[in-house]
């Protein structure tokens, strides 16, 4: 199976080249050139295997240049004891709804579900392809991929890491999660402008043709650890199979029986890997799509009309705080039917008008597995609020986004198919913010954190305690137009 460039469909690569590279050379991004399927009774195969025996299987599907031992051995090394539940990827039920809490990984977000994985299928990409350069990985987040990407590269031989985040834009324990990582290969940079700001300078860079020739000259080169990078989207497919399969072992579900899977979106890859687990067989009725008030996505699921000319807010739920939503590209170039002629145009149109329309009949495919809709930051603290009240369950700020969402939906459409909500962190990441759902104010995250303990008696967990006594290795800050030359500085010298 081979995977092809959205803006360059005759650029055909295996996985493992696709996985070093992270993005194609004319910008474009990886996608399977057609999907493998997944069977029913391949499904209830599962019920009785572990998580990381579960990924063995997707995996051997979608990266068919792997060889099953080093399949085996990336599978086994990411999803054991780094979890803190031995489920990996666990299913509770919450009123009428099954959460699928995806942040029992070491940075208490859903990042870690991919990014625990990805340094060992980078490394065994770089063997397979007898590739000796070392690896720069240039990341640019929003607060969680900054964190979870560091902590899966951090001292990996072969592999120097940098990320860069919104000055602005990220939690206090965001901050610090990354200001204090350890590892001799590690960087980080604060960036003065928003998400957007810094994941279009970090793009730059990958297609700068001066800074890559210097790399190369040195014996690097750059790759990406954001979810543009296909080595991010693959293990994202694995959790929405194994929520299923969960969920017929339970009884919750019948095998065969259809979910809708509603996922807080913002760079558009969660919810995408739920698209293609449901193209690969996954019984799947509706994607539904869940935003802040940067509710443009909401507004393109509902009129087709991509538009980024608007204010960028920043809300309580900072990781969706996007406006150019890097893997809408993906799905997009299916929809069009593989046609990278059209997915250029689309962009040019976007980057000269700052928006596009797609055709009618991109449109009528889009509205068959997608649905959308958005809620406020006052109405995410009340939905905080009532399913603490009514289920004493907390859900962060970004779940709670994805709750409302999906309560409006059933409630306008009365569609009472059983629904997966993707849960993307835990609550303590965002202490503040979710502590002021329960009326309260605190000095700082640490305070908030303590406070919300008391009132839930949830656990905090260890390694966000822990960071309130640890040293700050990094304070730069630079401006998106520095981040050029701050890396041929820092990581080009
Ligand atoms: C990254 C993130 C999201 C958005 O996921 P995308 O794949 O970018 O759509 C949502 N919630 C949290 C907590 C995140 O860290």
């Amino acid at each position: 199976m081979l995977y092809e460039s959205t803006r360059n469909s005759a650029v055909k690569i295996p996985s493992a080249q696709a996985i070093v590279k992270g993005i194609s050379e004319e910008g474009g991004l990886f996608v399977p050139s057609s999907l493998p399927s997944i069977s029913l009774s391949e499904l209830e195969k599962m019920k009785e295997l572990s998580y990381s025996k579960r990924a063995e299987i997707v995996f051997t599907k979608l990266l068919t240049d792997f060889s099953a031992d080093e399949i085996a051995f990336c599978a086994k090394s990411a999803y054991g004891k780094n979890f803190n539940t031995a489920e990996v990827a666990k299913t509770v039920e919450v009123g009428d709804a099954t959460i699928l809490e995806l942040w029992h990984g070491p940075t208490s977000a859903f990042k870690d579900m991919a990014l625990q994985i990805l340094p060992f299928l980078m490394t065994t990409s770089m063997k397979k392809t007898e590739n000796s350069n070392e690896i720069i990985i240039l990341t640019a987040t929003s607060g969680d991929t900054g964190k979870a990407a560091l902590e899966g590269f951090a001292d990996v031989p072969g592999v120097r890491i940098a990320v860069f985040y919104p000055e602005n834009g990220v939690s206090e324990i965001q901050k610090l999660q990354m200001a204090t990582q350890s590892g001799s290969n590690v960087l980080v940079c604060a960036v003065t402008g928003n998400f957007d700001d810094c994941q279009t300078a970090v793009k730059k860079i990958f297609t700068d043709k001066n800074i890559a020739e210097k790399a190369k000259s040195e014996g690097k080169m750059f790759s990406s650890a954001n979810s543009i990078n296909l080595g991010r989207l693959v293990p994202q497919v694995v959790y929405y199979v194994s929520a299923y399969v969960d969920m017929v072992k339970n009884n919750a579900l019948k095998l065969g029986e259809k979910i809708n899977i509603c996922v807080p979106t913002g760079n558009f890859g969660n919810i995408l890997a739920a698209y293609y687990a449901k193209q690969m067989g996954v019984p799947v009725n509706k994607l539904i799509c869940a935003s802040n008030e940067n509710k443009i996505l909401t507004d393109f699921i509902s009129t087709g009309v991509y538009d980024k000319n608007r204010e960028f807010i920043t809300t309580i739920s900072p990781s969706m705080d996007i406006l150019i939503s890097s893997n809408l590209e993906r799905l997009l170039y299916h929809l069009c039917g593989n046609d990278s002629e059209k997915i250029v145009e689309m962009y040019s149109k976007l980057n000269k008008t700052e928006k596009f329309l797609i055709d009618e009949n991109v449109f009528m495919r889009l509205k068959e597995d997608f649905v959308a809709g958005y809620c406020d930051d006052k109405e995410t603290k009340e939905q905080i609020k009532d399913t603490f009240d009514k289920y004493s369950y907390l859900c962060d700020t970004h779940t709670a986004v994805a709750v409302k969402v999906y309560n409006d939906y059933k409630t306008s459409t009365g569609d009472s198919t059983p629904t997966v909500i993707a849960s993307t962190a835990n609550p303590y990441k965002f202490s503040t913010a979710i502590l002021s759902a329960f009326g309260e104010t605190a000095e700082n995250d640490f305070d908030a954190a303590k406070k919300l303990n008391g009132i839930t008696k949830m656990p905090i967990p260890e390694k966000i305690s822990e960071l309130q006594s640890k040293q700050v290795r990094f304070a730069d800050s630079r401006t998106p137009e520095s981040l050029p030359e701050y890396v041929i500085e820092n990581l080009l010298k």
